[in-house]
C-alpha cells in the first residue's frame, strides 16, 4: 500500500467513520451537566451501560450536587461500587460535589485545568465534560481511541498525551469532539482490542495495521 500524509489518512478516516456510524454520539446518559460529569467520573475502567445503570440509583437517591456532597462516603460507596474503584470514585464524585455546591456557584467550569484540581479526574474526564457540556473542542483519549489511532497511522504513540497532541494536528478543530465518540464505535465494533475485524473494517483500504 503507497505511505499517504497523515493528514490524508485522517481525511480518509473522518469520512469512512461518519459513513460507518452516522449517528455517533456519547454514550453516557446526559440529563444534566453535572450528573454527565459525575458519570465521566464513575466511567473509568467500567462500561458505559454500567455507568448509566449505577449513576440512574445514584441519582434517584441523591437528585442534586448538595445531596450527594452531604452524603457519607460510606453512602456514596455503596451505590458506585458496581463501577468499580470504588474508594477512589468515591472521594473523586464527593470532592466534586462539593466544589459544586461551595467553589463554583452550582456551575461547571469550562476549563479543563480547574477541573483536574478535582481528585481522580484527569485530562480524559475533564476534556469529556467541557466537550460535552460546553461543545469546547476537546479530544477524548480512552482506550479505544488510544488503540484505533496507532493502528490507523495517525500516531505511533501509546502515550494518551501525545496522541491527542497527533490527533489534533491532523483533524480540524470541529472535529475533535465527534472524533473520540467515532474512535470508540470504531473499537466497540471492528477494531476491538483482541482480534480486529479487518475485513469487515470500513478502513481497510487504507489503514496501516490492517490485517
Ligand atoms: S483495518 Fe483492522 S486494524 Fe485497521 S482500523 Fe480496521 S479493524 Fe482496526
Amino acid at each position: 500500500m503507497p505511505k499517504i500524509s497523515r493528514s490524508k489518512l485522517a481525511e480518509q478516516t473522518w469520512n469512512a467513520l461518519n459513513e460507518a456510524f452516522p449517528d455517533s454520539a456519547c454514550s453516557l446518559d446526559f440529563d444534566l451537566p453535572e450528573r454527565l460529569a459525575v458519570r465521566g467520573i464513575l466511567s473509568a475502567q467500567c462500561t458505559d451501560k454500567r455507568v448509566n445503570l449505577t449513576s440512574k440509583e445514584l441519582f434517584e437517591k441523591y437528585p442534586d450536587m448538595r445531596s450527594v456532597a452531604d452524603a457519607s462516603d460510606e453512602e456514596i460507596a455503596a451505590v458506585i461500587k458496581p463501577c468499580g474503584l470504588t474508594a477512589s470514585k468515591t472521594a473523586s464524585v464527593k470532592d466534586f460535589a462539593s466544589r459544586m455546591v461551595n467553589e463554583w456557584g452550582g456551575v461547571i467550569p469550562n476549563d479543563v485545568d480547574e477541573l483536574m484540581k478535582v481528585r481522580g479526574i484527569g485530562r480524559k474526564i475533564a476534556n469529556l465534560i467541557v466537550g460535552e457540556i460546553y461543545r469546547t473542542p476537546a479530544v477524548v483519549v480512552d482506550t479505544h481511541c488510544k488503540r484505533v489511532m496507532k493502528r490507523i497511522g495517525i500516531t505511533d504513540s501509546d502515550e494518551p498525551a501525545k496522541v491527542e497532541k497527533d490527533i489534533m494536528k491532523v483533524f480540524e478543530e470541529d472535529k475533535w469532539i465527534a472524533i473520540g465518540h467515532l474512535s470508540v464505535d470504531l473499537g466497540r465494533t471492528y477494531c476491538k482490542a483482541q482480534s480486529p475485524d479487518c475485513w469487515a473494517c470500513p478502513l481497510s483500504d487504507f489503514c496501516r495495521r490492517r490485517i
